[in-house]
């Protein structure tokens, strides 16, 4: 087949909005192919959003393209720069060390533009000690997880596909190498303009907040103290994004500022983490020894990342009482959106002040015993007015049941005081409290198959994660509590 025969070379047309801001932010340079490159996972909302058809998908073109093997005709690709605090510590330059960014395409029904990047495409002259490679293993769990996050409404990078190759990388021992094709309408980090900041360079400080307030905050665009107006904007967002991390039991594992979007996106899926049984302390990402980003300091951290920001964004904004002002709105919407998730979880419809207390002493009956999180909400649903059998499933998952029966009788007062209705109340509760969600064991199983070149596990997931609200009662064992086994799993930031 010629070039030009090709389905999916047509369709494909890449522009490259990232490149305009000019050499001092990126490096251009092409992906290094890998060996006999084959298809692993494709996700279908995405092949359908960028407009490539089943087809297409199937044509040597697409793999050859998304692997990085073959460079489109239409792509500029390169590789940017940033800098970060890793685990609190001012780390210096960092950058894209093996994501190239392949330049943008437009999505079919709104024609917005996102950026494509292959992660673990090559080294970058931002590889450090690093080989630019990703493994099978990290790529299938950034994969599911990005889909799996869109399907919990949670704001995201997106994943398209996954291509893979028997060649090796090492890593604490030998993996396949996979390199994954993720999206966004932006991968610029707090990072981003810590570099600048760092590096005493406030034109490019400048022209680099301006560039992304004409692209993504273009309402700001023209207005008074923009610069001030960009940081809240940013502050908030991330409040709100922790808030439903917290509210799903979802642990990012790194939350260094060179991995923290500017426009507020899950970004790096790295040793992250669902919680099984609940514990507030729980650390993820097993070279995280200290617990800095654990899952109660997420909120912290958020919040110590958007300082960070401020920091980087002082010489534009001018002065540190704007700085602060824009800072002050994250406890606040934290605060508030958490409230209002909880309350949705809870399935309550009115606000009361005793509330909190009655969330919290459910999430302490939870942590005393490690309550399975996600189960713990979703079978709070089948709760009713009256005491019954229908209770039992809940009952079943605390080991503290006469502790739970007291609170259930709290609940059931605050239920009548609202005038619940059970049956709108299940249906609303399951509308937010996900049935599944991306355990660590379920992607491990669907990784060791993929390692035997079976990828029909990953698939199955996928179908399953789009839709973690719905029933699918085909499914139901991917519901469960996991296995004795899945607590010995742990997940470093090997990848
Ligand atoms: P992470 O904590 O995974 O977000 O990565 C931190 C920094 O290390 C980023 O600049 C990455 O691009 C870089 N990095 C991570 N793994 C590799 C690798 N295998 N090769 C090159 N650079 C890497
Ligand atoms: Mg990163």
């Amino acid at each position: 087949m010629s070039q030009s025969d090709s389905q999916v070379q047509n369709t494909l047309n890449f522009q490259n909005c990232f490149a305009k801001l000019g050499s001092p932010f990126f490096t251009t340079l092409h992906p290094s192919p890998i060996k006999s490159p084959y298809l692993v996972a494709a996700s279908p909302a995405m092949l359908r959003a960028f407009n490539i058809s089943d087809e297409q998908i199937k044509e040597p073109e697409f793999v050859e393209i998304f692997s990085g093997n073959r460079v489109h005709s239409s792509s500029c690709p390169l590789a940017a720069v940033y800098s970060g605090h890793q685990f609190g510590i001012w780390a210096g330059q960092l950058g894209d060390g093996r994501a190239i960014l392949l330049g943008d395409l437009a999505l079919r029904q709104t024609n917005e533009r996102h950026e494509i990047q292959l992660k673990g495409a090559g080294m970058t002259p931002y590889s450090r000690m690093g080989d630019g490679r990703a493994v099978l293993r990290s790529s299938v769990r950034e994969f599911l997880c990005s889909e799996a996050m869109a399907g919990l409404g949670i704001p995201t990078s997106r994943a398209l596909c996954i291509t893979g190759s028997d060649q090796y990388t090492m890593r604490e021992m030998p993996e396949k190498t996979a390199v994954v094709t993720r999206t966004a309408p932006s991968f610029i980090r707090f990072g981003s303009f810590e570099h600048w900041y760092y590096h005493e360079k406030p034109a490019q400080l400048q022209q680099l907040a301006d560039f992304v307030i004409q692209h993504y905050y273009p309402q700001l665009q023209n207005t008074e103290h923009s610069y001030q107006s960009l940081l809240k904007h940013v502050v908030i967002k991330t409040a709100q994004l922790v808030a439903h991390w917290q509210s799903v039991g979802f642990m990012h594992g790194v939350l260094n500022t060179d991995n923290m979007s500017i426009l507020g996106l899950t970004l790096d899926y790295g040793p992250f983490g669902f919680m099984d049984g609940f514990d507030p302390t729980h650390i993820c990402n097993h070279s995280d020894s200290q617990g800095r980003y654990s899952y109660q300091m997420q909120p912290r951290i958020g919040q110590w990342n958007c300082h960070a920001l401020a920091q980087a964004l002082l010489p534009l904004i001018g002065d540190v009482e704007s700085t602060q002002e824009a800072l002050s709105h994250y406890v606040e919407h934290y605060e508030v959106h958490y409230h209002k998730l909880m309350r949705q979880k809870f399935g309550l419809l009115d606000q009361i002040p005793d509330d909190d207390e009655l969330f919290a002493e459910y999430l302490d009956l939870m942590a005393s015993t490690r309550t399975d999180f996600t189960l713990a909400f979703r079978n709070l649903s089948q709760i009713k007015h009256q005491p019954s059998t229908n209770d039992n499933a809940l009952r079943d998952l605390f080991l503290d049941r006469a502790g739970l029966d007291i609170w259930l009788e709290r609940y059931r007062l605050r239920l009548q005081q609202e005038n619940s209705n059970d049956v709108e109340r299940q249906l609303r509760m399951n509308q937010v409290n996900p049935k599944y969600i991306l355990r660590n064991y379920l992607a491990q199983q669907a990784i060791e198959k993929a390692e035997q070149k079976d990828f029909s596990e990953i698939e199955k997931l996928l179908k399953i994660l789009v839709n973690p609200f719905a029933d699918q009662p085909e499914f139901d064992q991917y519901a469960q509590l996991p296995p004795d086994w899945a607590g010995q799993l742990s997940v470093s930031c090997s990848s």
